[in-house]
C-alpha cells in the first residue's frame, strides 16, 4: 500500500489540539471514535500516528471503490484546474455524460441531482407529491431516510424525530418491515408514495423476505401509489448489483442514490421512470451535478465496471459471509446481509467490539445497537477480510 507520510513527528500534539478544538468549536452531535484519520488508500486509513486500519465503515458504504482510487483522484484533479463550480443555469459535459451513465445504470429514465442522501429524499418526496397532488407516505419500522426535516418526517427512530415534532408529513404511516399485507391495509386515496430501502442499513441490515417487495410493487400498482425506493446505501455495487432492486426483480417509480455515487465527494441524485419528472422552477439545487463531484461520480462509475467490483463484491462477500457464519458462537444471534453490506447481529450491544477491533487495527460500526454493520470499500482483498474475522474472533 501507498501512503505519502513517511514519518510522525508531533502526533500526540496534533491529536491532542485536533479533539480540543473540536470540544470547543464543533457541536457536538456526533459520538466520535478517538482517532484522528489522514490518509485513505484502498480498504485501509491512516491515523496520524502512522497506525493502519482496515476500513470496514468506508464512509459508512461511501469509499466503494475504495480510499483514493487513482481514477478518482485523477479526475478530480483534472477537473479542479478546469472549473470547479457553475451554476445549473448552463450547461457541462461532465454533468450530462453522468446522467446518460446513471440513466444506463440505474435502468430509469431521466435524473435530478442534488448533494446528499437526504436531498434526494427530500427530491423524491417533493417528485412523488407534485405528481400525484397527494400528500401521504408509508415507510417503515426501523426504516432511515436522513436527517432534513422531510426525510426525518419517514425515518422511524423516534430519537431522532423527537426534538423536531411536528413532522412535516403528518400523514407518515410506518408499517413492520417485509409485511406486504401490512402496507396494503394502510394505502389509502392520499398515499402518495411507499418509501423502502430494499434492504435496511441503519436500521440493522435487514433483508426483506424474497417477495416483499414484488407484492409491494403489485400493491402499488392496483392501489395507482408510487413506489420509492431508497438506494443510498445499497447502491453502486454494495450488494453485488448496481442497485439492490435487481436482487428482487423490481422497479420503482423513483429511486434515490448518494453516498457511493460520487467515489467519496459529496453528491446525490434521483431516478425516475418515463413519465416521471419535474416542471420546470419545482425544483433546484446550487451545488446539484456540479463538475467536480460529477468528475468524481463518472471516475468511480468508470472504476466499478472496469476493475470488476459488482463480481468482487459478491464474491468477497459471499467469503466474508461463509467466514462471519462459520465463526458459530452463542452470542451470534444472525450473521446476515448481500455482497459487501453484511450485519453480525448479537445477543447484546456491540459497542465493545468497535472499541477492541479498533485497538487490533479495524474499523467496525455498530447500529441498532447489537448489530455490528460491515461495508468495507468493495476493493477489499480476502487476505484483508481473514485479517477483519480473525479480530472478531478474539473480541
Ligand atoms: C445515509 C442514508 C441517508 C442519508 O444520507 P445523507 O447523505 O447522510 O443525508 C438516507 N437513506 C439511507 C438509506 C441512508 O443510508
Amino acid at each position: 500500500m501507498f501512503f505519502l507520510k513517511e514519518n510522525f513527528p508531533d502526533s500526540q500534539a496534533i491529536y491532542n489540539a485536533v479533539l480540543e478544538k473540536d470540544s470547543k468549536y464543533v457541536m457536538q452531535t456526533y459520538g466520535r471514535q478517538p482517532l484522528v484519520l489522514s490518509e485513505g488508500r484502498g480498504a485501509l486509513v491512516r491515523d496520524i500516528f502512522g497506525k493502519e486500519y482496515i476500513d470496514c465503515v468506508a464512509g459508512i458504504a461511501v469509499n466503494n471503490v475504495g480510499h483514493c482510487h487513482p481514477k478518482v483522484t485523477a479526475a478530480l484533479q483534472a477537473q479542479a484546474e478546469k472549473m470547479i463550480h457553475v451554476s445549473n443555469l448552463y450547461y457541462t459535459e461532465v454533468q450530462a455524460k453522468l446522467a446518460e451513465a446513471l440513466v444506463s445504470i440505474t435502468g430509469l429514465k431521466r435524473v435530478f441531482f442534488c448533494n446528499s442522501g437526504a436531498e434526494a429524499m427530500e427530491a423524491a418526496m417533493k417528485l412523488a407529491r407534485a405528481r400525484t397532488g397527494k400528500s401521504g407516505f408509508i415507510a417503515a419500522e426501523q426504516s432511515f431516510h436522513g436527517r432534513t426535516i422531510g426525510a426525518l418526517s419517514v425515518t422511524y427512530k423516534g430519537i431522532y424525530r423527537s426534538p423536531f415534532e411536528p413532522p412535516v408529513s403528518s400523514d407518515t404511516s410506518f408499517v413492520p418491515y417485509s409485511d406486504a399485507e401490512a402496507i396494503r391495509e394502510k394505502i389509502n386515496e392520499n398515499t402518495a408514495a411507499v418509501i423502502l430501502e430494499p434492504i435496511q442499513g441503519e436500521g440493522g441490515v435487514n433483508v426483506p423476505a424474497p417477495d416483499y417487495l414484488k407484492e409491494v410493487r403489485e400493491i402499488c400498482d392496483e392501489t395507482d401509489t408510487l413506489l420509492i425506493f431508497d438506494e443510498v446505501q445499497t447502491g453502486f455495487g454494495r450488494t453485488g448489483k448496481w442497485f439492490c432492486k435487481e436482487h428482487f426483480g423490481v422497479e420503482p417509480d423513483i429511486m434515490s442514490m448518494a453516498k457511493a455515487i460520487g467515489g467519496g465527494v459529496p453528491m446525490g441524485a434521483i431516478a425516475a421512470r418515463e413519465g416521471l419528472t419535474f416542471k420546470k422552477s419545482e425544483h433546484a439545487s446550487t451545488f446539484g451535478g456540479g463538475p467536480l463531484a460529477s468528475a468524481a461520480s463518472l471516475a468511480s462509475i468508470k472504476a466499478i465496471k472496469e476493475e470488476n467490483l459488482l463480481e468482487k463484491a459478491t464474491e468477497n462477500g459471499a467469503y466474508f459471509m461463509k467466514k462471519l457464519r462459520n465463526m458459530q458462537r452463542e452470542d451470534i444471534l444472525e450473521v446476515r446481509g448481500k455482497g459487501l453490506m453484511l450485519g453480525v447481529e448479537m445477543t447484546y450491544p456491540c459497542g465493545k467490539f468497535v472499541d477492541f477491533a479498533r485497538e487490533k487495527g479495524v474499523l467496525i460500526n455498530c447500529t441498532s445497537e447489537s448489530v455490528l454493520r460491515l461495508v468495507p470499500p468493495l476493493v477489499i482483498t480476502k487476505d484483508q477480510i481473514d485479517s477483519v474475522v480473525e479480530v472478531l474472533e478474539q473480541a
